[in-house]
Parts: structure tokens; C-alpha cells; sequence
């Protein structure tokens, strides 16, 4: 397996390349619309075939690269079923694992940071990960405050899907505003402060219910475009 997680500044956002070695085939996890061209060098300079762009959810800070990449590459857009997304190529399910070469992907459903959330769960001998997008971030979580958010699905969503991983298993989150880059599931179940440490349902959905954020920037180009798969106009 080929690995690279990368980074887009403006939204402080992680993408991530996973490739089978074998195959050459690749996919990237939220690829992001300004970072399409470092994408595709890296792609090349790696001599790989992007198969799939896959969403955790539909963002609203950022505008995915999936549409130019399939202009591009060829690449399927993979995007959560639940998003009611068009021009989608490959709806996302819980249960069905997508392949990428001999790379498995499990989603896992996890809504609570929006309703179509999933995360994906790549066993690996040695290394296994989760990407868990916008679900849980190192030492945090995303808000819950908008795109049918609900702070107790949250809760539950990281409690049964990801705190279930074993404890080794890598998180890769989908952002980091302090430049952190990986954790683990035992380490975010023992200390993340909104999530881990025994925090109650009832604990995490108080702090949830105060934290009054600020709407992102981006949302209004983001969110109609990321319901396209990032075909602008
Ligand atoms: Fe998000």
C-alpha cells in the first residue's frame, strides 16, 4: 500500500492517497478543488490511475476536486448514498467496501457532523486507519450545529463505530487546525476532551450545545456545489 496524507491550508483540510502497489490503482479520500493540480503531479510522479475520489460527507468549507479530477482522470466520484449528491458514480453504504486494488475500504456510517457522514476504515496488516473526516479530529470533533448536525447522533457515531477500533488503529483526521497530523482510537478514546475520558452523552451534547461558532466562509459556494460532486455552473 502507497500512503499520503496532504494538506490544503486555506481550509486546513487533509487529503488522502491511498494506492494499492500492485495494481497501481489509487484513490484519494476529500481531495480539495485549489489542490487538484498537486494531486495530479503526485499522481504521476507516483505513476498511479486514480480510480476514485471518495467524500466522507458534503462539506461546507471547502469545495470538493472530485469532478475536475473524473474531467481529468477519469476517476469515479465516490460520495455517501444519504448525500442526495448528482452525478455521483459510486454511492457510498455502509457494508459495501470499496475497492481500490487490493485495498479495502469500510465505511462506517457516523452521522452527527451531518447526516450523511461516513468514515473509512482501511485494514491494513501493521498499520489499519480510519479516516474520520469531520466525525472526530484529534483532541475534538466537528460541529454539529448545521447540515441536519445532531450532537447525541455524534456521540453515538465515534462511541459504536470508532472508539469500537482497536486501539492502535491509526486517525487520520479530515482537519487540523494546529498542524497535528495523526492519533490513535485508544489514544482519542482515553483523552480526546469532548469525546474520550468516559464524557457522558449528556457532557458532550451541553459543551456541543455552547460552543457558538461562526459560519464558515465558504458555505454558501460550497455546499450547492459540493451537492454536484464540485461541478461548478
Ligand atoms: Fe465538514
Amino acid at each position: 500500500m502507497l500512503f499520503r496524507q496532504l494538506f490544503e491550508p486555506q481550509s486546513s483540510a487533509y487529503t488522502y492517497l491511498i494506492a494499492c502497489e500492485d495494481t497501481r490503482q489509487a484513490a484519494l479520500i476529500d481531495p480539495v478543488l485549489e489542490t487538484v493540480d498537486r494531486d495530479l503531479q503526485l499522481l504521476r510522479d507516483l505513476g498511479l490511475t486514480l480510480v476514485y475520489t471518495i467524500e466522507t460527507h458534503i462539506h461546507a468549507d471547502h469545495v470538493t476536486g472530485a469532478a475536475r479530477l473524473r474531467e481529468v482522470t477519469g476517476s469515479k466520484a465516490a460520495v455517501p448514498q444519504k448525500s442526495g449528491a448528482d452525478h455521483v458514480d459510486l454511492p457510498v453504504r455502509e457494508g459495501e467496501p470499496i475497492m481500490v486494488g487490493g485495498c479495502r475500504m469500510h465505511p462506517l456510517y457516523t452521522p452527527g457532523h451531518a447526516d450523511d457522514h461516513h468514515c473509512y476504515y482501511l485494514d491494513w496488516p501493521g498499520a489499519s486507519r480510519v479516516f474520520t473526516g469531520d466525525a472526530l479530529l484529534i483532541d475534538g470533533c466537528g460541529r454539529t450545529d448545521f447540515q441536519n448536525g445532531d450532537s447525541a447522533t455524534l456521540y453515538r457515531s465515534v462511541h459504536d463505530k470508532i472508539f469500537a477500533l482497536t486501539d492502535e488503529t491509526l486517525v487520520y483526521p479530515g482537519h487540523d487546525y494546529q498542524h497535528r497530523r495523526v492519533s490513535s482510537v485508544g489514544q482519542e478514546r482515553e483523552r480526546n476532551p469532548r469525546l474520550g475520558g468516559g464524557k457522558t452523552l449528556d457532557e458532550f451534547v451541553a459543551l456541543m450545545a455552547g460552543l457558538n461558532l461562526p459560519r464558515p466562509k465558504k458555505m454558501d459556494i460550497a455546499v450547492p456545489a459540493n451537492r454536484e460532486c464540485g461541478e461548478m455552473g
